[in-house]
């Protein structure tokens, strides 16, 4: 499996984009950045997108994107979320008011937008790999993710704030490589990480020695770039040698 990180930060600002993996140049996970790094050529190979919650710093990319391919008269994409994500997109951004309802542009039955439901702990195969929707604990309905191919396979906690069912999983599953981690945070400003159902590293640090997961390789993502210095503080001063910093225009081949 490839993974191409398009964006991995907390804010768009300056240079940094906010979150959109692409796997094997087909399927989204997330949709924070898109147009500002694809090519036309490969943008068109995009066929499905995972989205893991509302916010818009993973979901701005659509945007200009489904724009795009309805103007282009170009094939819609397979849009997979939990039932209440699918609800918050159409109501507020696919409503003739934000952005027009892609859902049901140019017609009902062939709309740019395909929505499917997914349900929480079932997996989902597109093109060879699956996707298993877990329940996270972020500020609104949000899913991270397990993704495979074969029996090989990361794990995505998308935003989240301290949680407990996305480490049982990732305590369970077998084949997992890595797993991507929310650290939007540094150490001094916990109090912000907590309201906005975000973590601070040593939080990160507590569940994973919690669940006996210590060992496992870890990409910290969605660090707020003006924080950025001092979460790379935090992550000296833990001697971690398994944790990374992840960075946009990577690609891990799994
Ligand atoms: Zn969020
Ligand atoms: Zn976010």
């Amino acid at each position: 499996m490839k993974v191409d990180v398009l964006g991995c930060y907390g804010a768009s600002i300056g240079n940094y984009r906010t979150t959109a993996f692409l796997i094997n140049d087909t399927i989204l996970l997330d949709a924070g950045t898109l147009t500002e790094v694809l090519s036309y050529e490969k943008l068109k190979k995009i066929t499905s997108a995972f989205i893991t919650h509302t916010h818009i710093d993973h979901l701005k990319g659509l945007f200009p994107f489904l724009d795009e391919r309805a103007a282009l008269k170009e094939d819609g994409i397979k849009v997979y979320a939990a039932g209440p994500i699918l609800k918050i997109m159409s109501q507020n951004l696919f409503n003739n008011l934000i952005w027009p309802d892609f859902m049901k542009i140019p017609s009902e039955e062939k709309p740019i937008v395909r929505p499917f439901e997914i349900e929480l702990e079932r997996e989902v195969e597109v093109a060879g790999v699956t996707f298993k929707p877990v329940l996270v604990s972020h500020t609104v309905y949000t899913t991270g993710f397990v993704v495979k191919e074969g029996r090989r396979g990361f794990m995505f906690t998308s935003d989240t704030g301290e949680t407990e069912r996305f480490w049982e999983i990732a305590k369970s599953e077998e084949g997992i490589e890595f797993i991507i981690v929310d650290v939007s945070f540094p150490e001094t400003r916990r109090d912000i990480a907590r309201l906005s159902g975000h973590m601070t590293l040593s939080m990160v640090l507590k569940s994973l020695d919690n669940y006996g997961l210590s060992h496992l390789p870890v990409y910290i993502y969605h660090i707020k770039p003006f924080f950025i210095e001092e979460i790379k503080e935090d992550l000296q001063r833990s001697k971690k040698e398994n944790i990374f910093i992840l960075e946009q225009g990577k690609t891990i081949e799994i």
